[in-house]
């Protein structure tokens, strides 16, 4: 069935962090007291890879995983004496669902309330006004836009010639749904979704190998020292690294013992660039975790003559505008590293743009947040990009052994770790590793952004006894001296 052409003052295409708060945003911004503003999302629920596949579920395993690894192996010291403890893997998966609908629906109120048409279906481009909507329930209608986002987001990067069936060789959607624990598990990428899902798996009981082609864990901006630290503490936990190593093939086919078929990962050490030295690992499940794309597939970019970069990401300028001006872009389509907060951020901004000429995201004060146990989080920049950019730095840290609240929590491990201008003293960076990492950083984010001086941090008091006091005693230790190390 064909509905008339009804011309909308946006059309976002794209339900996920980046669309569907564009679309709320321009409900608020009154985009809807003229013409309304429609959200096209072709998953069958909204809020895209973060809420359905990403932050949401893989968080809920993170938490409820290590919840149980805790009441395994770190009760007895605290006087707790627990009888028979038992995981239901089932149940487990069910807890996962439970928030991840939960949250989908809230935000389908949201749009409802906010004046947004959601429109169930797949579009794509017919020219630069019109897009073309396959809906999910049969049938199609085409939609205009005077004003249009891409906000199509992006999908795991495939390891050539191993392919992904989302039972043996997965991708983090397959590594959030697995219906068994496997025994062995070899991932290949040790970014941020390896180490996460080698953690939810290993507490569980899987061993598991992270492959990393770098000389350090964590992927892109985790400090270096930091990133030590963490592998540290990772492999006191189990899991084994094979770093300066690179996955060079994989065979699914390949099965030792027909029960259970068996995968085999060729490995590569590249500091010894000889074939000889190349080595197999085997593993019930491997986990493709080498990073994500921009996913633009099926939208009918050719129709507009739409310029995608080498890496496939949409063109946009400053306003996120691409070569056509109605048409803007947001979120993991385009540049910008792969979080939701940023693609956040971008979608409150683009369509500040969009209504008012103005908007902003100050994209040097993004903070990143590993959902580890401990949490890795970080703002700013680290050593290593200092030190490449000639820019001098101080340096202060604070251990989380010498924090009242951590040691009678008995959880010290890690540290908070600053980087400050030597002139000015002006915050650069906040490096934490830590229990509540995730938390504690957005102290350090608004003390960035808000341009602090290390000296400012430490002269705001902080409650006691909490780890936070951390944070303060690092920077006082960047400033001049702590007072407890
Ligand atoms: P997406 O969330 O990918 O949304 C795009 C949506 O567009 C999808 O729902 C898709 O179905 C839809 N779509 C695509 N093409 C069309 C079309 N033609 N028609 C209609 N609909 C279409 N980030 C964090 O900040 N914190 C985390 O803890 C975190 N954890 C993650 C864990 C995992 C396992 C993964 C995979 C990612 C994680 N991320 C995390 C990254 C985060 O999920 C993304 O940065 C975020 O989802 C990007 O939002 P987006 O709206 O740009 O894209
Ligand atoms: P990533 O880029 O963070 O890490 C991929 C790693 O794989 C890199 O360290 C790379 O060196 C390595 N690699 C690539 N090819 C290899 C090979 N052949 N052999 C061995 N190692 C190889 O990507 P990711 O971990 O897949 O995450 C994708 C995106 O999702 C990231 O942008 C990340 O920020 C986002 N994400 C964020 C969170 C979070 O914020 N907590 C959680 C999950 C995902």
């Amino acid at each position: 069935t064909n509905s008339p052409l009804d011309e909308k003052d946006l059309v976002i295409i794209g339900g996920g962090v980046a669309g569907y708060v564009a679309a709320i945003k321009a409900g608020q911004e009154g985009m809807k007291v003229r013409l309304p503003v429609a959200c096209i999302e072709k998953r069958g629920t909204l809020g895209g890879t973060c809420l359905n596949v990403g932050c949401i579920p893989s968080k809920s395993l993170l938490n409820n995983s290590h919840m149980y690894h805790q009441i395994l192996h770190d009760t007895k010291n605290r006087g707790i004496e627990v009888g028979d403890v038992k995981l239901n893997l089932a149940n487990f998966m069910k807890a996962k669902d439970t928030a991840v609908n939960g949250l989908t629906k809230g935000v389908e109120f949201l749009l409802k309330k906010n004046g947004v048409e959601y429109i169930k279906g797949a579009g794509s481009f017919l020219n630069e006004n019109d897009i073309k909507v396959e809906l999910n329930d049969g049938g199609e209608t085409t939609v205009r836009g005077k004003n249009i986002l891409i906000a199509t987001g992006s999908e795991a990067t495939p390891f050539p010639g191993l392919e992904i069936d989302e039972k043996r060789v997965i991708t983090s959607t397959g590594a959030i749904a697995l219906d068994k624990i496997p025994e062995t598990m070899v991932v290949i990428g040790g970014g941020i979704i390896g180490l996460e899902m080698a953690s939810v798996w290993s507490r569980l009981g899987t061993k598991v190998t992270v492959v990393e082609f770098l000389g350090q864990i964590g992927g892109p901006g985790m400090d270096a020292e930091i990133a030590k630290a963490t592998q540290k503490l990772l492999k006191r936990q189990g899991m084994d690294f094979k770093l300066n190593t690179k996955v060079i093939s994989g065979d699914k086919s390949v099965g030792l013992h027909s029960s259970t078929p068996c995968i085999v990962a060729l490995v590569f050490p590249i500091c010894r660039m000889n074939t000889n030295l190349s080595s197999q690992l085997n593993a019930d499940v491997v986990l493709v975790a080498i990073g994500r794309r921009p996913y633009t597939q099926g939208l009918g970019l050719e129709n507009i003559g739409m310029e995608l970069d080498e890496r496939g990401r949409v063109i946009i300028d400053s306003e996120y505008r691409t070569k056509i001006p109605h048409i803007r872009c947001v979120g993991d389509v385009t540049f910008g590293p792969m979080l939701a907060h940023k693609a956040e951020e971008e979608a409150v901004a683009v369509v500040e743009y969009i209504k008012k000429g103005y908007g902003h995201v100050n994209y040097g004060c993004i903070p990143s947040v590993m959902y580890t146990y401990p949490e890795v989080a970080w703002v700013g920049q680290n050593e290593q990009e200092l030190k490449n950019q000639k820019i001098p730095y101080r340096v202060g840290t604070f251990p989380f052994s010498a924090n009242s609240r951590a040691k009678t929590n008995l959880d010290t491990d890690g540290l908070v770790k600053m980087l400050a201008d030597p002139e000015t003293d002006r915050l650069l960076g906040v490096h934490i590793i830590g229990p509540n990492a995730g938390e504690m950083i957005a102290e350090g984010t608004l003390a960035l952004e808000y341009g602090a001086s290390t000296e400012d941090i430490a002269r705001t008091c902080h409650a006691h006894p909490t780890l936070a006091e951390a944070f303060k005693e690092a920077a006082m230790a960047t400033n001049s001296k702590a007072i407890h190390f």
